[in-house]
């Protein structure tokens, strides 16, 4: 098995995952800049996050044979504060010349606040005068579906955003459709024991067109687990998938959605 693990926050985890991961066959770790358990109390708290997801950890992860990929934001979680915002956002355009930047994310919502809209919306500036690729996290639980439904449409109305260079990850059942009918990928993200099981995913992939899907992990300091993707590939084989349809889900397809940043590079 080869695969991917497109989302997945290795600063919080241990050399043991990336060791374990590597022998499950990832051939590449993307990891996007979000929350890190606390709020950073300044621009520089970020300008340091930058500097250790585009220097030092893919300096760790090269240590296992693997390459690794960062995405860059202020995440939305810490968007409450605008003027913070302002001053984050200013840092990042210095960071997208590291060779290992795919581009913006994950931006998203949490709360669905106007505040949280405010800076969503300075990052899909930020990402279209770059010409950069987005990566987009949805509110959980019962937030999930009206925040999707307001992400999709700030995208939809920047007429310099091209849906297929945008993913939408943490969809669920009654996010996907909502997702794929506007163009956009979409992210299923497994989880251990809430949210979304291998099964659920897998029952998903059976329903929806799998053209634009890619699963991950997003592992962090939480309860979370590292070699969800692999497991789920597993689950995909007992119920009678062929290895070429698994190949395709996790690692052809977000192989073919991150190939559209020149930094990607990764022998198929
Ligand atoms: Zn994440």
């Amino acid at each position: 098995m080869r695969y991917i693990e497109p989302h997945a926050h290795m600063v919080s985890r241990t050399t043991d995952d990336y060791a374990a991961m590597v022998a499950s066959g990832c051939q590449a770790v993307c990891e996007p800049a979000f929350w890190a358990g606390f709020d950073r109390r300044s621009a520089q708290g970020f300008y340091d996050y930058f500097a250790q997801l585009t220097d030092y950890e893919p300096k760790r992860a090269a240590k296992y044979g693997l390459p690794h990929f960062s995405w860059l934001c202020l995440n939305p979680k810490e968007s409450e504060d605008v003027k913070l915002a302002d001053e984050v956002l200013a840092l990042i355009p210095e960071f997208l010349q590291h060779p290992n930047v795919l581009g913006i994310g994950e931006i998203g919502l949490n709360k669905n606040s106007r505040n949280e809209m405010i800076v969503l919306e300075k990052h899909v500036d930020l990402a279209a005068r770059h010409d950069q690729l987005i990566l987009v996290h949805t509110p959980h639980l019962e937030d999930k579906l009206k925040g999707t439904k307001l992400i999709v449409d700030v995208l939809k109305s920047d007429r310099r955003i091209k849906p297929g260079r945008v993913i939408i990850d943490h969809v669920e059942e009654h996010t996907v459709q909502l997702v794929l009918d506007a163009g956009f990928w979409a992210g299923i993200t497994l989880y251990p024991d809430s949210k979304c099981t291998p099964a659920r995913a897998i029952d998903m992939v059976e329903q929806y067109s799998a053209e634009r899907l890619w699963l991950n992990c997003a592992c962090d300091w939480g309860q979370s687990d590292s070699l969800a993707v692999p497991k789920t590939g597993r689950e995909m084989l007992k119920r009678g998938h062929s290895v070429a349809a698994m190949d395709r889900l996790l690692f052809q397809n977000p192989h073919r959605f991150l190939s559209q940043c020149p930094n990607f590079v990764v022998p198929t």
